[in-house]
């Protein structure tokens, strides 16, 4: 009798870190279905490169900020599972789509919290509740938070809150899910550089260096930093870490 792989879902692994934690996790030996908002030919080169590792690989449309059409993309995973992998679950779910907000707390207007409010509390909640029928007992939720949840920067603090609230909402998926054998975990990267906030921590030479001067390990963080801690979440060697925040940020304000 064979046996199918397990297999994650990663949201937003098109680009910056979600591409990375989707290929780390294909490294692990896991198949993966990754998510893209805009960016479909990315997100097809991401499927190529985990297929040239020796493991299956789907893309799908999504955008977490729309959570009315979240019953027709899990009918698209539900496919998906059946087409591609002859399944009927999958084990882990990575909830780590997301853009950044640089507004000042006095100039932040209500659209722009709703917006982050959609995407980053909103839809992790609502996408993560209508994923319970399709994830396997056993398996786990890693969702992504922020530095920026346990100490400030100006002109995060919309987004700073959000990710606050993944952090609370991870405690009581791991609480709840835990009958279920269900693991959930926060992983909090530092800054790093990806196209993140138009590439700033990147692009944006006196940032980088500001961030690097306030990190123990003393520079900023790179895609390569992250995926593979998420990737280890998505194994049986984890089996034991429940309800964590980890944050990996090379040691950030220390
Ligand atoms: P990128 O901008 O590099 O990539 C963002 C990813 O999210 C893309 O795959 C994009 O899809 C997808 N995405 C954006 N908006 C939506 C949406 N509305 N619906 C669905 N998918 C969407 O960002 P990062 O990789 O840097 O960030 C990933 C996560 O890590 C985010 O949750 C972010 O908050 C968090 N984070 C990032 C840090 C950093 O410094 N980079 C630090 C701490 C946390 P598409 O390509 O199709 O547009």
């Amino acid at each position: 009798m064979t046996t199918s792989n397990k297999i994650a879902l990663v949201t937003g692994g098109s680009r910056g870190l979600g591409k990375n934690m989707a290929i780390a996790i294909a490294k692990k030996g896991l198949d993966v279905i990754l998510t893209y908002n805009s960016k479909q030919d990315e997100a097809a080169e991401v499927v190529k490169e985990i297929e040239a590792l020796g493991q299956k690989a789907v893309a799908l449309q999504l955008n977490v900020a729309d959570s009315k059409s979240f019953d027709s993309f899990y009918g698209q995973v539900k496919q998906a599972l059946k087409d591609t992998f002859g399944t009927e679950h999958f084990q882990y779910l990575v909830n780590n789509a997301g853009v950044g907000l640089h507004v000042s707390f006095a100039e932040t207007t209500e659209e722009q919290f709703d917006n982050l409010v959609n995407i980053h509390l909103k839809g992790v909640f609502f996408l993560t509740q209508k994923a319970l029928p399709l994830l396997q007992d056993g398996g786990g939720i890693i969702n992504i938070s922020s530095g920026l949840a346990r100490f400030s920067f100006p002109n995060a603090s919309a987004y700073g809150t959000m990710k606050g609230g993944v952090e609370t909402l991870t405690r009581y998926m791991a609480k709840e899910l835990g009958s279920r054998g269900v693991r959930a975990n926060a992983v909090a990267p530092g800054a790093i550089e990806t196209d993140f906030n138009g590439g700033a921590v990147r692009d944006n030479a006196e940032l980088n260096k500001a961030v690097a001067s306030q990190t123990a390990l003393g520079r900023v963080g790179l895609p390569d930093d992250i995926g593979g801690v998420v990737a280890f979440l998505c194994t049986d060697e984890a089996r034991w870490v429940n309800g964590q925040r980890i944050e990996v940020s090379g040691g950030m304000m220390l």
